[in-house]
């Protein structure tokens, strides 16, 4: 497999508009000759299929949620990046492009990191001329927090509901068009198969969720914009039904799926409190501008904080990190976490948790403002923990919450199979190993507002074709490989129901391939995941029918499919031999605790190629080349 990133030549900076110039164009006539796809509605797919149909195309946008006003990004709490500058602070579309390559710790593309930054500014007058109520300083000016890894105030937030208010102005964008006839929406429809016709993606196969039936659609190009797979762990922040399989769909058909291992643990959610939880709960990084952390200095001190003196707490990323302290990045602050925890200094009842606290905050700023500031956010941690963080603080511990793997695209956001168009958390994104806060909005609508609008015409522009009959053989084999998997499902009438094995591969994920990973602990891992899934196969219990609304049938299938990735994702983990960002291979660490990268042997993307059924996937790679940074120890101290 051949891994052609086509990052244009030229300086750094002039490398997108060059490519723009150079592009193709479809002439706006023309431009209703041609179809695409956007599998996935939330600020990717939606963004780029409003965009794609303003422009003239004809989009077909399917979602599994009832409505594409409900896609995951909604949950999105803190803010947005954007390099503004409005507070006059040193911010520069070069320090953004700087801080997200350093905070992946290198492991990013140059070019396309750029072009994110670039465009970030962009993304800000799109939202605000759409209406988006961003928060606003006393003057009128769009305010800003800092979120981890940067020095600079340059997120722009919505109290702490930012996806929520983005994801309204890319809704109405794309209601807009379904008004206009240019969008048709497909709600509750969930793509299980991709159509490759001669070589190029030309369609998918999805089932009616609602009725069960198998329809199939057929286009010039898809884009899959469907979001990140970090439920393989179960126990995550993610909406429950986020899940891998598009992209896992897509990969078996010849997808590369890069950097698979690199998941996001997120040091501030609320801990784990039982056996049989199904949900992780996020309270927002913008907590950490005003909210301190910290553990008890003695191991095993069981008094409320309250009684802990001042001088008796270890404000651990204040001591560790002291120019960014509470903002250190995420993978940082969560190994800190981990750490004082595994000292036996950790807090509640499990001793899985440090200290989130306002006092000081709430003393110098007023209840008031740390209210309008948090309040939504104050609010949901009360409703879940009856605690109320005004009074005493939160406590919060890492959790899965984001995945920088994905399938490989090029600077077009083109996977390697052409003319299949990876948008937002789905593709490998521009995050390196490790995502700063805040940045993960600003990549899925720069994807969808701001690149693919442009990359997919030059690749239409450039091709020829035909319509796909319906009755192509390509087309009857994904139909057929869905109703057989569907059936397959449905037959085994074991004992088990798929909820129990997605509990017991989150298990093994977080404990082989999770915060810390093992030479030895990811060979378990890798010989435990094929037995699950073997017994899944002989032991699932999948109640009622094919023809009708089944969410048991919904989960089973996303279980099979997250049981083959979980063991690519522990496979990638194994071979990448280094530490870099969230990726902490215990064997290679500095003797203060921090990731060791190897830039001589793993400076690059591994992007892994499905060979069939029961074969070893081929790791590819492709090559990162620094030019415009320096490859340093990622220092935050
Ligand atoms: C609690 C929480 C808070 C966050 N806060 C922030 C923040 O403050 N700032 C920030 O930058 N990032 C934040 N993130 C991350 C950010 O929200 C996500 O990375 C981003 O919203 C993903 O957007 P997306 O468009 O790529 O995917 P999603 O919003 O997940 O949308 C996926 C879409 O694909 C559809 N889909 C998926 N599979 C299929 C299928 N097989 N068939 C049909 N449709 C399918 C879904 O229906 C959905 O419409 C947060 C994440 C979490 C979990």
């Amino acid at each position: 497999m051949e891994l052609r990133s086509n990052i244009p030549s030229g300086p750094l900076e002039k490398k997108w508009e060059k490519h723009r110039f150079e592009m193709k164009l479809v002439n706006p006539a023309n431009k209703r000759k041609y179809s695409v796809i956007v599998v996935g509605s939330g600020l990717a797919g939606a963004g780029g299929a409003a965009s794609m149909a303003e422009l003239g195309y004809k989009v077909k946008c399917f979602c599994y949620q009832d409505s594409p006003r409900r896609p995951h990004s909604i949950a999105a709490q803190g803010g947005i990046n954007a390099a503004k500058n409005y507070h006059n602070d040193g911010d520069s579309v070069f320090r953004l492009f700087y801080d997200t390559v350093k905070g992946g710790d290198f492991r990013a593309r140059e070019a396309n990191v750029y072009r994110l930054a670039e465009v970030s500014g962009n993304i800000i007058d799109q939202c605000v001329a759409q209406g988006v109520p961003f928060a606003r300083e006393y003057g009128g000016l769009l305010d800003n927090r800092s979120f981890g890894g940067a020095q600079v105030s340059r997120t722009f937030y919505a109290r702490g509901q930012t996806g929520q208010q983005l994801l309204l102005g890319a809704y109405q964008a794309l209601e807009r068009q379904i008004g206009l006839g240019s969008v048709e929406m497909f709600p509750r429809h969930e793509m299980q198969e991709l159509i490759i016709v001669e070589g190029r993606a030309r369609g998918i196969v999805v089932r009616d969720m609602v009725t069960g039936e198998v329809e199939t659609h057929l286009a010039d190009a898809v884009c899959l914009a469907t979001g990140g797979y970090g439920n393989v762990f179960y126990l995550a922040t993610y909406a429950k039904g986020c899940n891998g399989t598009a992209i896992w769909r897509a990969y078996k058909k010849g997808a590369a799926f890069a950097n698979p291992c690199f998941t996001q643990i997120h040091p501030t959610c609320i801990p784990v409190t039982g056996e049989y939880q199904s949900k992780l709960t996020l309270m927002s990084e913008s907590l950490r501008n005003d909210g301190r952390i910290w553990v008890p200095k003695a191991k095993g001190d069981k008094r409320a904080p309250g009684e802990i003196p001042e001088e008796e707490r270890d404000y651990y990323l204040e001591r560790m990190y002291p120019s960014f302290g509470n903002l250190a990045p995420r993978d940082i602050s969560s190994r800190a976490a981990k750490r004082v925890c595994d000292e036996g200094r950790g807090v509640g009842p499990t001793g899985l948790g440090v200290y989130l606290d306002f006092e000081d905050a709430i003393k110098r700023l007023g209840r008031n403002t740390i209210e309008e500031k948090y309040g939504n956010l104050f609010e949901m941690y009360e409703r879940i923990t009856d605690e109320n963080p005004y009074n005493v603080p939160m406590r919060i511990y890492p959790a899965t919450h984001y995945t920088m793997g994905g399938l490989w695209v090029d600077y077009d956001l083109m996977s390697t199979i052409p003319g299949l168009f990876v948008l937002g958390e789905a593709n490998f994104s521009d995050h390196g190993a490790n995502r700063l806060g805040a940045s993960a909005l600003m990549q899925g609508l720069a994807d969808g507002y701001f690149v693919i609008p442009y990359t997919i015409g030059n690749y239409l522009a450039r091709e020829k074709f035909t319509p796909v009959p319906s009755d192509h053989p390509e087309v009857r084999a994904a139909e057929q490989a869905l109703t057989e998997r569907t059936k397959r499902l449905l037959s085994i009438q074991g004992k088990r129901t798929p909820t129990s094995f997605h509990r017991e591969l989150g298990k093994i994920m977080w404990e082989h391939c999770g915060m810390a990973r093992d030479k030895k602990g990811l060979e378990q891992g890798l010989a435990m995941i094929p037995k699950l899934r073997e017994e899944f196969w002989k032991n699932l219990r999948v109640p009622g029918s094919g023809e009708e609304l089944n969410q048991s049938l919904e989960h089973a299938g996303r279980v099979a499919d997250f049981l083959e990735l979980g063991e690519l994702m522990c496979l990638d983990a194994l071979e990448r031999d280094e530490s870099c960002g969230s990726h902490f291979r215990t064997e290679h660490q500095t003797p203060d605790g921090e990731a060791k990268r190897n830039d001589k042997d793993f400076c690059h993307v591994a992007a892994w190629e499905f060979r069939g059924e029961g074969k070893k996937p081929t790791r590819n790679v492709e090559p990162l080349v620094y030019e415009n940074v320096e490859l340093a120890v990622r220092s935050y101290k």
